[in-house]
């Protein structure tokens, strides 16, 4: 995965501000920063969720560039943003399950109305996503009856389902009560010692130093610093890196 100089703002808001970054598959890249640097629109830009102003989003070789239609910055190729979605799976703070449906549902519904699965094989993917996350005992129960962190590990089941290329995490654990961010912590760390790529936002500084091969720290939407975990976590060359990791602790 290639990002290059990706723009966005809101209004008068300039939200990110020209990032560039490179995946590489089974890379596990953990991004940091404090709260309104840019990290969720940064994640949501590159599966297009948000259309980014400018720069190019390139997955598997697919580029996508944006383009000026009828006054409004837009993907040049709508088609690609279907495929691009396909290939990255992402997974939210608040989990985004449809609570009207059951847990098999959840992971069921992409695989059968996006892949055109037949019915019977996306339940047999499903189920074997859930038996991997440690859910497969709920599946036919309802989100609300699920905990926190039950919830969360069915949302990564739903994203696995759909065989991405790569996985974004948009602080998976940050709703969560302390107890229960171990188990979801551990479901990451197993995706990716199976060589998953991952672009993960996170405040949890060990989770980025153990399981990470690359950290990237954002500011006020730029990269301020990225490198290994020991140069970013170990010895940060910026202030605002220094000060965002000793507040962290
Ligand atoms: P982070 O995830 O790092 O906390 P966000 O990407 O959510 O940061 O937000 C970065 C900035 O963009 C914040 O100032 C936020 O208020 C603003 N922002 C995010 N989404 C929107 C939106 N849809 N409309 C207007 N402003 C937004
Ligand atoms: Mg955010």
């Amino acid at each position: 995965m290639v990002i290059k100089d990706l723009r966005k703002r809101f209004g008068t808001l300039e939200v990110l501000k020209g990032i560039s970054l490179e995946a590489r598959d089974h890379d596990v890249i953990a991004i940091l920063g404090s709260s309104g640097s840019g990290k969720s629109t940064f994640l949501r830009c590159i599966n297009l969720l948000e259309t980014p102003d400018d720069g190019i989003v390139s997955v598997k070789g697919e580029v996508i560039e944006m383009t000026t239609k009828r006054g409004l910055r837009v993907p040049a190729n709508p088609r690609q943003v279907e495929r691009l979605r396909q290939k990255l799976a992402m997974v939210f703070q608040q989990f985004n399950l449809w609570q009207h449906m059951t847990v098999l549902e959840n992971v069921i519904e992409a695989p059968i109305h996006v892949l055109g699965m037949d019915r019977k094989a996306a339940i047999a993917k499903a189920e074997a996503m859930l038996e991997k996350v440690g859910v497969i005992a709920k599946k036919d129960g309802y989100p609300l009856e699920l905990s926190g962190g039950q919830q969360q590990r069915v949302a990564i089941a739903r994203a696995l389902a759909m065989d991405p290329d790569a996985l974004l995490f948009d602080e998976p654990t940050s709703a969560l009560d302390p107890e229960l961010v171990g188990e979801v912590l551990k479901v990451m760390h197993d995706l990716a010692a199976e060589g998953r790529t991952m672009l993960v936002v996170t405040h949890e500084i060990g989770f980025a130093r153990e399981v990470s091969n690359k950290v990237v720290f954002l500011h006020q939407g730029r990269v301020e610093e990225e490198g290994t975990p020991a140069e970013v976590l170990g010895n940060p060359k910026s202030d605002r890196c220094r000060q965002f990791l000793s507040s962290s602790l």
